[in-house]
Protein backbone atom coordinates (compact mmCIF):
# COMPACT_ATOMS: atom_id res chain seq x y z
CA UNK A 1 0.00 0.00 0.00
CA UNK A 2 0.96 3.42 -0.81
CA UNK A 3 0.10 7.03 1.06
CA UNK A 4 -0.81 9.17 -1.66
CA UNK A 5 -2.74 12.63 -1.24
CA UNK A 6 -3.81 15.72 -3.67
CA UNK A 7 -3.59 19.01 -2.05
CA UNK A 8 -4.75 22.22 -3.25
CA UNK A 9 -3.48 25.89 -3.14
CA UNK A 10 -6.48 27.84 -4.10
CA UNK A 11 -5.06 31.06 -4.35
CA UNK A 12 -2.60 29.43 -7.37
CA UNK A 13 -4.88 26.72 -8.16
CA UNK A 14 -1.55 24.69 -7.58
CA UNK A 15 -1.67 20.67 -6.60
CA UNK A 16 0.97 19.43 -4.80
CA UNK A 17 1.44 15.71 -4.23
CA UNK A 18 2.37 13.69 -1.74
CA UNK A 19 3.50 9.82 -1.63
CA UNK A 20 4.51 7.83 1.23
CA UNK A 21 6.19 4.57 2.03
CA UNK A 22 3.86 3.02 4.97
CA UNK A 23 6.08 0.84 6.31
CA UNK A 24 9.36 2.65 5.75
CA UNK A 25 8.01 5.98 6.89
CA UNK A 26 9.55 8.08 4.03
CA UNK A 27 7.91 10.94 1.80
CA UNK A 28 7.87 12.87 -1.39
CA UNK A 29 6.41 15.70 -2.21
CA UNK A 30 5.89 17.42 -5.95
CA UNK A 31 5.40 20.54 -6.62
CA UNK A 32 4.68 22.24 -3.11
CA UNK A 33 3.51 26.31 -2.69
CA UNK A 34 5.36 28.55 -0.03
CA UNK A 35 2.03 29.49 1.90
CA UNK A 36 0.94 25.83 2.44
CA UNK A 37 4.34 24.63 4.19
CA UNK A 38 2.61 24.57 7.50
CA UNK A 39 -0.30 22.48 5.94
CA UNK A 40 2.41 19.92 4.47
CA UNK A 41 4.11 19.48 7.75
CA UNK A 42 1.26 19.45 9.73
CA UNK A 43 0.09 16.30 7.71
CA UNK A 44 3.68 14.89 7.28
CA UNK A 45 3.31 14.72 11.02
CA UNK A 46 -0.10 13.35 11.35
CA UNK A 47 0.53 10.68 9.09
CA UNK A 48 4.29 9.91 11.03
CA UNK A 49 6.25 10.53 7.17
CA UNK A 50 9.68 11.76 7.08
CA UNK A 51 10.13 13.79 4.61
CA UNK A 52 12.93 12.79 2.09
CA UNK A 53 12.46 14.41 -0.93
CA UNK A 54 10.77 17.61 -2.23
CA UNK A 55 10.96 18.01 -6.18
CA UNK A 56 9.05 20.15 -8.55
CA UNK A 57 7.75 19.68 -12.00
CA UNK A 58 9.94 23.03 -13.30
CA UNK A 59 10.15 26.35 -11.93
CA UNK A 60 7.27 27.48 -11.52
CA UNK A 61 6.24 31.29 -12.71
CA UNK A 62 2.65 31.55 -10.77
CA UNK A 63 3.78 30.48 -7.28
CA UNK A 64 6.71 30.35 -4.83
CA UNK A 65 7.71 26.78 -4.50
CA UNK A 66 7.53 25.29 -0.71
CA UNK A 67 10.92 23.50 -1.55
CA UNK A 68 13.83 25.76 0.60
CA UNK A 69 11.42 25.58 3.34
CA UNK A 70 10.60 22.27 3.75
CA UNK A 71 14.20 21.56 3.26
CA UNK A 72 14.51 23.96 6.41
CA UNK A 73 11.91 22.47 7.73
CA UNK A 74 11.82 18.50 7.79
CA UNK A 75 15.43 17.90 6.64
CA UNK A 76 14.15 16.80 3.19
CA UNK A 77 16.74 16.87 -0.19
CA UNK A 78 15.58 19.98 -3.12
CA UNK A 79 15.36 18.38 -6.54
CA UNK A 80 14.88 19.93 -10.04
CA UNK A 81 16.19 18.96 -13.73
CA UNK A 82 19.10 20.06 -14.50
CA UNK A 83 17.58 22.28 -17.28
CA UNK A 84 15.63 24.27 -15.02
CA UNK A 85 18.54 26.87 -14.35
CA UNK A 86 17.84 27.12 -10.75
CA UNK A 87 20.54 27.35 -8.08
CA UNK A 88 20.50 26.03 -4.41
CA UNK A 89 18.93 22.56 -5.09
CA UNK A 90 20.51 19.14 -3.31
CA UNK A 91 19.77 16.90 -6.49
CA UNK A 92 19.91 17.98 -10.12
CA UNK A 93 17.91 15.45 -12.54
CA UNK A 94 18.30 13.95 -15.91
CA UNK A 95 16.38 11.67 -17.78
CA UNK A 96 15.85 8.31 -16.11
CA UNK A 97 16.93 9.55 -12.88
CA UNK A 98 14.79 8.06 -9.68
CA UNK A 99 13.58 9.78 -6.50
CA UNK A 100 13.25 6.97 -4.12
CA UNK A 101 11.24 6.96 -1.13
CA UNK A 102 11.12 3.77 1.26
CA UNK A 103 10.69 1.24 -1.13
CA UNK A 104 9.20 3.19 -3.98
CA UNK A 105 10.11 5.73 -6.63
CA UNK A 106 9.12 7.97 -9.02
CA UNK A 107 11.20 8.42 -12.35
CA UNK A 108 12.33 11.37 -13.99
CA UNK A 109 10.94 12.19 -17.36
CA UNK A 110 12.55 15.27 -18.89
CA UNK A 111 9.09 16.74 -20.84
CA UNK A 112 10.66 20.60 -22.29
CA UNK A 113 8.28 22.49 -23.96
CA UNK A 114 6.44 24.85 -21.19
CA UNK A 115 10.06 25.70 -19.62
CA UNK A 116 13.56 24.16 -20.80
CA UNK A 117 13.31 22.48 -17.32
CA UNK A 118 9.71 20.91 -17.19
CA UNK A 119 9.79 16.93 -16.24
CA UNK A 120 7.28 14.50 -15.78
CA UNK A 121 7.82 12.23 -12.70
CA UNK A 122 6.21 8.77 -13.41
CA UNK A 123 5.84 6.15 -10.23
CA UNK A 124 7.35 2.99 -10.65
CA UNK A 125 4.34 0.85 -11.54
CA UNK A 126 3.44 3.30 -14.24
CA UNK A 127 -0.07 3.60 -13.08
CA UNK A 128 0.62 7.43 -12.25
CA UNK A 129 2.55 10.00 -13.78
CA UNK A 130 2.41 13.94 -12.60
CA UNK A 131 3.15 15.86 -15.75
CA UNK A 132 3.76 19.70 -14.20
CA UNK A 133 2.21 22.44 -16.39
CA UNK A 134 3.33 19.92 -19.77
CA UNK A 135 -0.05 18.05 -19.94
CA UNK A 136 -2.90 19.50 -18.24
CA UNK A 137 -6.51 18.28 -17.96
CA UNK A 138 -7.90 18.80 -22.10
CA UNK A 139 -4.92 21.37 -22.21
CA UNK A 140 -1.19 22.19 -21.94
CA UNK A 141 0.81 24.56 -20.38
CA UNK A 142 1.83 27.99 -22.52
CA UNK A 143 5.20 27.78 -24.21
CA UNK A 144 5.42 31.64 -24.89
CA UNK A 145 7.78 33.01 -22.54
CA UNK A 146 10.60 30.92 -20.14
CA UNK A 147 12.19 29.73 -23.48
CA UNK A 148 8.83 27.78 -24.57
CA UNK A 149 8.83 25.64 -27.51
CA UNK A 150 5.57 24.69 -28.76
CA UNK A 151 7.40 22.12 -31.18
CA UNK A 152 9.41 20.42 -28.55
CA UNK A 153 6.18 20.51 -26.14
CA UNK A 154 4.41 18.10 -28.38
CA UNK A 155 6.98 15.48 -28.64
CA UNK A 156 7.41 15.59 -25.11
CA UNK A 157 4.04 14.90 -24.48
CA UNK A 158 3.81 12.43 -27.34
CA UNK A 159 7.22 10.57 -27.01
CA UNK A 160 7.06 10.81 -22.87
CA UNK A 161 3.20 10.96 -21.77
CA UNK A 162 1.48 9.59 -24.30
CA UNK A 163 3.10 6.73 -24.26
CA UNK A 164 2.21 5.42 -21.20
CA UNK A 165 -0.54 2.94 -21.03
CA UNK A 166 -4.13 4.17 -21.82
CA UNK A 167 -5.03 3.60 -17.99
CA UNK A 168 -2.40 5.47 -16.17
CA UNK A 169 -3.61 8.35 -14.40
CA UNK A 170 -2.31 11.96 -15.19
CA UNK A 171 -2.20 14.58 -12.61
CA UNK A 172 -1.27 17.90 -13.09
CA UNK A 173 0.32 20.53 -11.54
CA UNK A 174 -2.92 23.34 -12.28
CA UNK A 175 -6.29 23.18 -12.62
CA UNK A 176 -8.47 26.03 -12.96
CA UNK A 177 -12.13 24.19 -13.14
CA UNK A 178 -11.61 21.61 -10.03
CA UNK A 179 -11.14 18.38 -12.03
CA UNK A 180 -8.29 16.65 -10.40
CA UNK A 181 -7.04 14.35 -12.67
CA UNK A 182 -7.11 12.38 -15.98
CA UNK A 183 -5.78 9.47 -17.52
CA UNK A 184 -3.74 8.71 -20.94
CA UNK A 185 -6.37 7.44 -22.90
CA UNK A 186 -9.02 10.26 -21.70
CA UNK A 187 -6.53 12.87 -22.93
CA UNK A 188 -5.72 10.70 -26.25
CA UNK A 189 -9.33 11.00 -27.17
CA UNK A 190 -10.12 14.62 -26.06
CA UNK A 191 -7.37 17.30 -25.59
CA UNK A 192 -8.33 19.72 -27.69
CA UNK A 193 -4.86 20.78 -28.29
CA UNK A 194 -3.19 17.21 -29.04
CA UNK A 195 -5.82 14.60 -28.72
CA UNK A 196 -7.31 13.17 -31.94
CA UNK A 197 -5.81 13.47 -35.50
CA UNK A 198 -3.76 16.74 -34.46
CA UNK A 199 -0.80 17.30 -35.74
CA UNK A 200 3.03 18.56 -34.59
CA UNK A 201 2.44 21.63 -37.19
CA UNK A 202 -1.68 21.70 -36.19
CA UNK A 203 -0.44 22.20 -32.69
CA UNK A 204 2.26 24.55 -33.25
CA UNK A 205 0.05 26.69 -34.97
CA UNK A 206 -2.48 26.65 -32.32
CA UNK A 207 0.29 27.01 -29.26
CA UNK A 208 1.31 30.44 -30.94
CA UNK A 209 -1.53 31.80 -31.31
CA UNK A 210 -3.10 31.85 -27.82
CA UNK A 211 -2.14 35.88 -26.43
CA UNK A 212 -2.52 34.88 -22.87
CA UNK A 213 -2.16 37.63 -20.50
CA UNK A 214 1.47 37.74 -17.91
CA UNK A 215 0.79 35.67 -15.35
CA UNK A 216 -0.01 37.73 -12.04
CA UNK A 217 2.72 36.39 -10.03
CA UNK A 218 5.18 35.93 -12.52
CA UNK A 219 7.46 38.99 -11.19
CA UNK A 220 7.83 37.77 -7.74
CA UNK A 221 7.81 33.87 -8.20
CA UNK A 222 10.38 33.61 -10.67
CA UNK A 223 13.01 34.88 -9.28
CA UNK A 224 11.87 32.91 -6.00
CA UNK A 225 11.47 30.16 -7.79
CA UNK A 226 15.21 29.92 -9.47
CA UNK A 227 16.44 30.22 -5.43
CA UNK A 228 14.21 27.38 -5.01
CA UNK A 229 11.61 29.27 -3.10
CA UNK A 230 14.65 30.88 -0.42
CA UNK A 231 13.63 34.13 0.77
CA UNK A 232 16.17 37.12 -0.75
CA UNK A 233 17.09 37.82 3.05
CA UNK A 234 17.26 33.75 3.73
CA UNK A 235 15.09 34.56 6.78
CA UNK A 236 12.24 31.79 7.63
CA UNK A 237 8.92 34.44 8.04
CA UNK A 238 6.30 32.10 8.99
CA UNK A 239 5.01 33.47 11.76
CA UNK A 240 5.22 30.29 13.81
CA UNK A 241 3.79 31.06 17.78
CA UNK A 242 6.39 31.22 20.40
CA UNK A 243 4.35 31.64 23.51
CA UNK A 244 4.01 27.69 23.93
CA UNK A 245 5.23 24.61 21.85
CA UNK A 246 2.04 24.45 19.64
CA UNK A 247 1.22 21.72 16.79
CA UNK A 248 -0.90 22.85 13.98
CA UNK A 249 -3.37 20.16 12.91
CA UNK A 250 -4.11 19.26 9.61
CA UNK A 251 -6.95 21.14 9.96
CA UNK A 252 -5.42 24.75 10.52
CA UNK A 253 -6.12 25.00 13.95
CA UNK A 254 -3.20 25.28 16.89
CA UNK A 255 -3.37 22.62 19.71
CA UNK A 256 -1.72 22.82 23.14
CA UNK A 257 -0.90 19.87 24.98
CA UNK A 258 -2.77 19.33 28.35
CA UNK A 259 0.37 18.63 30.30
CA UNK A 260 1.60 22.36 28.95
CA UNK A 261 -1.10 23.91 30.26
CA UNK A 262 -1.18 22.26 33.29
CA UNK A 263 2.11 24.04 33.67
CA UNK A 264 1.52 27.23 32.43
CA UNK A 265 -2.37 27.65 33.85
CA UNK A 266 -1.40 31.27 35.27
CA UNK A 267 0.20 32.53 32.14
CA UNK A 268 -2.61 32.10 29.90
CA UNK A 269 -6.72 32.67 29.61
CA UNK A 270 -8.52 29.37 29.48
CA UNK A 271 -11.86 29.99 28.45
CA UNK A 272 -14.23 27.14 28.78
CA UNK A 273 -16.52 27.34 25.20
CA UNK A 274 -19.42 24.73 26.84
CA UNK A 275 -22.71 24.58 27.29
CA UNK A 276 -23.96 25.65 31.19
CA UNK A 277 -24.92 22.59 32.24
CA UNK A 278 -22.11 20.87 31.20
CA UNK A 279 -19.30 23.69 32.67
CA UNK A 280 -20.97 22.87 35.87
CA UNK A 281 -21.82 18.98 35.67
CA UNK A 282 -20.71 16.44 35.97
CA UNK A 283 -16.71 16.34 34.14
CA UNK A 284 -16.57 19.53 36.07
CA UNK A 285 -14.36 22.30 34.67
CA UNK A 286 -10.26 23.85 34.87
CA UNK A 287 -9.80 26.06 38.18
CA UNK A 288 -10.09 29.88 37.39
CA UNK A 289 -11.79 29.08 33.38
CA UNK A 290 -13.89 31.72 31.95
CA UNK A 291 -17.38 30.42 30.31
CA UNK A 292 -18.83 31.54 27.64
CA UNK A 293 -21.08 29.11 25.44
CA UNK A 294 -19.80 28.96 22.09
CA UNK A 295 -23.38 29.95 20.55
CA UNK A 296 -22.66 33.50 22.79
CA UNK A 297 -19.17 33.68 21.97
CA UNK A 298 -19.33 35.82 18.88
CA UNK A 299 -21.26 38.41 20.54
CA UNK A 300 -18.99 38.61 23.94
CA UNK A 301 -15.57 38.08 22.55
CA UNK A 302 -15.22 42.03 23.92
CA UNK A 303 -15.37 40.21 27.82
CA UNK A 304 -11.87 38.48 27.01
CA UNK A 305 -9.22 40.80 28.20
CA UNK A 306 -6.55 40.06 25.56
CA UNK A 307 -3.16 40.54 27.84
CA UNK A 308 -2.69 37.01 28.05
CA UNK A 309 -3.01 34.06 25.77
CA UNK A 310 -6.39 32.44 25.19
CA UNK A 311 -6.72 28.49 25.70
CA UNK A 312 -10.16 27.42 24.63
CA UNK A 313 -11.79 24.38 25.97
CA UNK A 314 -14.80 22.46 25.35
CA UNK A 315 -15.67 18.28 26.02
CA UNK A 316 -13.47 16.67 23.35
CA UNK A 317 -11.99 19.94 21.28
CA UNK A 318 -14.04 20.12 18.33
CA UNK A 319 -16.24 23.21 19.54
CA UNK A 320 -13.46 24.43 21.10
CA UNK A 321 -11.38 24.23 17.87
CA UNK A 322 -13.89 26.22 16.11
CA UNK A 323 -14.05 29.03 19.43
CA UNK A 324 -10.51 29.78 17.96
CA UNK A 325 -11.74 30.63 14.68
CA UNK A 326 -13.91 32.89 16.34
CA UNK A 327 -11.74 34.93 18.53
CA UNK A 328 -9.03 34.99 15.32
CA UNK A 329 -11.82 37.08 13.79
CA UNK A 330 -12.37 39.17 16.68
CA UNK A 331 -8.65 40.45 16.32
CA UNK A 332 -7.16 38.20 19.10
CA UNK A 333 -3.59 36.64 18.38
CA UNK A 334 -2.71 34.38 20.65
CA UNK A 335 -5.10 31.60 20.61
CA UNK A 336 -4.77 27.81 20.79
CA UNK A 337 -7.08 24.35 21.49
CA UNK A 338 -6.57 22.34 24.22
CA UNK A 339 -5.73 19.35 22.72
CA UNK A 340 -8.41 16.64 23.60
CA UNK A 341 -10.41 19.15 25.53
CA UNK A 342 -11.37 18.22 29.55
CA UNK A 343 -11.71 14.51 28.53
CA UNK A 344 -8.10 13.78 27.35
CA UNK A 345 -7.13 16.74 31.12
CA UNK A 346 -9.49 14.79 33.31
CA UNK A 347 -7.62 11.38 31.94
CA UNK A 348 -4.70 12.72 32.60
CA UNK A 349 -5.86 13.81 36.18
CA UNK A 350 -4.93 17.20 36.25
CA UNK A 351 -7.23 19.38 38.38
CA UNK A 352 -10.81 19.71 38.25
CA UNK A 353 -13.89 22.38 40.19
CA UNK A 354 -17.32 20.68 40.19
CA UNK A 355 -17.73 17.48 38.61
CA UNK A 356 -18.03 14.14 40.24
CA UNK A 357 -14.79 11.70 40.40
FE1 LIG B 1 4.44 26.67 -15.11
Amino acid sequence: MLIFRQLFDQESSTYSYLFGDPEKKEAVIIDTVYEQVKRDRALLEELGLQLVHVVDTHCHADHVTGAWLLKHHAGAQIGVSENAGVEGADNYFTHGDHVTFGSRYLEVRETPGHTNGCVTYVLDDETMAFTGDTLLIRGCGRTDFQQGNARDMYRSIQTQILALPDQTSLYPAHDYRGITMTTVGEEKQFNPRFGGQISEQDFVGYMNNLGLPHPKQIDIALPANLRCGRPENGEIADNEPTWAPLKLTFAGVWEVDPQWLEEHLHDVLVLDVRETKEFDGPIGHIPDAMHIPLGDLADRTDEIESVRPVVTVCRAGARSALATVILKRAGQSDIANLSGGMLRWRDRGYPVIGGVN
